[in-house]
Parts: C-alpha cells; sequence; structure tokens
C-alpha cells in the first residue's frame, strides 16, 4: 500500500549535533525519498522551524546548549508537527518526558537507521490514515470529536489533543463500553510494525484524561485489562 514514493518530497528536518549519526540518518532518509535538513543545535533548529515548518523533525535529546527536552517544549508550544525523539539515556526518564510533552515516538541509540525510518513512516502513515479516512464525527456525553477537522471539544471547549491522543480517543470511542488491553491499544493505535512500551499507553491515557477535564472519569481503567471508555 505505501510505496516510497508516497515519502517523496516530504522535508524532515534531523537535530542531531554528531555529524556521522547526522549524515547516516539523511543517508536512510534520502534513500526512501525524503527532503533532509539537518541542524546541529537548538537555536538553529528553532530559526530553520519559524523560516519553513516540515512535515517532521528527528530531535536527539542529547545536544549542546539548549537540551533536546527544552527544544521540544518549544516546538509543541508553537508547532503542531510530528516528532520522533532520539534517545542516548539508560533510563526511561527522558523518553516518557518526551511523550508527555507530545512526542510521536522514540528510537534509543543505538538505534538501526532502518528502524528510525520506519518509525518516521509510522508516524506519517497514522497521520495519513486520520486524514485521508476519517469524516464525520462522534459524541458521546459532552465530547465531540471532529474526524475530518481533526478536533475535540469537550462541553464546548477545544481540547488540543496530540495524534495518538486523537487516534486513541478514537478508537475508544467508537468502541464505547468496550474493554481494550494495552497490546490490542498498541496494535491499533500505534501499529504492529513499531515497538513501544505498554507504558506509552498508561502515559497516553493519563495525558488524555488531563485534556477530558470533567469528562475525564469516562477513560476508565479495567483492573487486570486496560481501558474502556464509558458511553
Ligand atoms: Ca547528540
Amino acid at each position: 500500500m505505501e510505496g516510497p514514493q508516497n515519502f517523496k518530497g516530504m522535508r524532515i528536518l534531523v537535530v542531531e549535533d554528531e555529524d556521522d549519526i547526522a549524515q547516516l540518518i539523511r543517508f536512510n532518509l534520502e534513500e526512501e525519498g525524503f527532503l533532509v535538513t539537518i541542524s546541529g543545535n537548538g537555536l538553529d533548529a528553532l530559526s530553520k522551524l519559524e523560516r519553513n515548518l516540515p512535515d517532521a523533525i528527528i530531535l536527539d535529546l542529547m545536544l549542546p546548549g539548549m537540551g533536546g527536552v527544552e527544544i521540544l517544549k518549544k516546538i509543541r508550544a508553537k508547532f503542531d508537527v510530528p516528532v520522533v525523539l532520539v534517545t542516548a539515556r539508560a533510563g526511561e526518564t527522558d523518553a516518557v518526558l518526551g511523550l508527555e510533552m507530545g512526542a510521536d515516538d522514540y528510537v534509543r541509540k543505538p538505534f538501526s537507521p532502518r528502524e528510525l525510518v520506519a518509525r518516521v513512516k509510522a508516524v506519517f502513515r497514522r497521520k495519513g490514515t486520520l486524514r485521508e479516512t476519517a469524516t464525520g464525527s462522534i459524541e458521546r456525553g459532552g465530547i465531540e470529536m471532529d474526524l475530518s477537522a481533526h478536533r475535540v471539544r469537550v462541553h464546548g471547549k477545544e481540547a488540543d489533543l496530540t495524534l495518538i491522543e486523537f487516534k486513541l480517543l478514537q478508537l475508544l470511542m467508537e468502541n464505547s463500553d468496550m474493554a481494550f488491553t494495552r497490546d490490542r491499544l498498541l496494535d491499533r493505535v500505534w501499529g504492529r510494525e513499531i515497538y513501544v512500551s505498554d507504558r506509552a499507553v498508561d502515559v497516553n491515557i493519563k495525558r488524555l484524561r488531563s485534556k477530558l477535564g470533567e469528562e475525564k472519569e469516562r477513560l476508565e481503567t479495567v483492573r487486570g485489562v486496560g481501558y474502556r471508555f464509558r458511553g
């Protein structure tokens, strides 16, 4: 279904200070038809973003000067662009923090360039799927999802959801009162082709609840199973 030409001309900003790694990423993305710009630090990356918003960003968390988490915060404050994090750290803290702050996915160093490219494609696919197939709206309780406009309102007030949160809420709302295991949610929302830990589900549910305000209780934890949306 998705050939390399699907990604032809899509622009990726790679924020990475280590030149050999940046060039390796560039080479592998360009082979798939992506257009790649490299930036070696946060300030330069942010000024490039202001001038020309790419279709996605690959962001190394270990950078000189402004750290990756700080850069992500600044990106999220202004732009709705997919971000895939690259982390060298052994602990999960930064990656989880990154997901909480709205990154779409992450890979840990050392990673295979193929894996990174696969994740970037998966991010586009999730976004593309939503755009192409979703129409109409879903309304349950005080929550209204406008699928074609990709907007969510809670009692008329707009909630700002990431792509993953949107897809997660859509799936749960479309299947109200049905319990989903974390594995099933990973399959349906993140896709089979990538590895994401169960923790990503919990992180995104938590974040989604905080964005649903007084309707947050509809996202129920089903003990020993996973989650369901109470319709
Ligand atoms: Ca680095």
